[in-house]
């Protein structure tokens, strides 16, 4: 369940009624979120973090994040290896595919979109050296569908994606796929986990 602008007593609410897993989209917010709710939570909470990632927010979300999913980029990696090492925590990290249109048409573009992420080319490269890094644990791919379009096409790009990162990590299993307005076309592409918010919490105001 994604949780961002929402205060945490929400976060309490859905842990009553079974919810284990939260994301939450920036560093601040969910730092405040996670060492509000410490001790009160169960021990099998786990916090996503699903938010574009600057370098240097890596090391705090590494010491309370139980899964990065907007891995995008060799600097994060490291930053975040190392984040998890100096808080003697292993961090699943999944590797998000940029899967707007623009970006993946173009063979061996640089994904430079607001939405980050790697290109197809990039993508298994980035989950090699994620696969190799102490206090990582390489755990999938990540996907946001373009605005504007029909997601079916992304969401198909990312499954080709999962599918080659598991060729190579079986483990890595997981598809981060689909938010509220697209989760049907996500989970009919394989999505393992979808990203919900609006649809059961109700009204955001837009982030930024
Ligand atoms: C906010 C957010 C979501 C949830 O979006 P809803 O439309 O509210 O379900 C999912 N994924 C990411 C990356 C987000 O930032």
């Amino acid at each position: 369940m994604v949780t961002k602008t929402f205060p945490a007593s929400d976060i309490s609410d859905l842990v009553d009624l079974g919810v284990r897993d939260i994301g939450e989209s920036r560093d601040q917010e969910a730092r405040v979120k996670a060492q509000e709710l410490a001790g009160s939570t169960p021990p099998d909470l786990r916090w996503h973090f699903i938010g574009q990632l600057q370098t240097n927010k890596a090391k705090s979300v590494a010491s309370y994040a139980d899964f990065v999913h907007s891995v995008d980029r060799a600097g994060l990696v490291l930053a975040l290896a190392k984040g998890a090492a100096a808080a003697n925590r292993e961090v699943g990290a999944l590797v998000q595919v940029n899967l707007d249109r623009r970006t993946t048409a173009a063979a061996g573009a640089v994904a430079d979109t607001e939405r980050g992420g790697t290109t197809a080319q990039e993508t298994l490269e980035l989950a090699n050296q994620i696969a190799g890094c102490d206090g990582l644990r390489l755990t999938g791919v990540m996907g946001v569908a373009p605005l504007n379009e029909p997601p079916a096409p992304a969401f198909e790009l990312l499954a080709q994606m999962a599918t080659q990162v598991r060729a190579a990590h079986p483990s890595a299993s997981m598809i981060s796929a689909g938010m509220s307005d697209d989760m049907v076309e996500a989970i009919a592409a394989g999505a393992t986990h979808v990203r919900i918010g609006s649809k059961v919490l109700g009204f955001r105001p837009p982030i930024r």
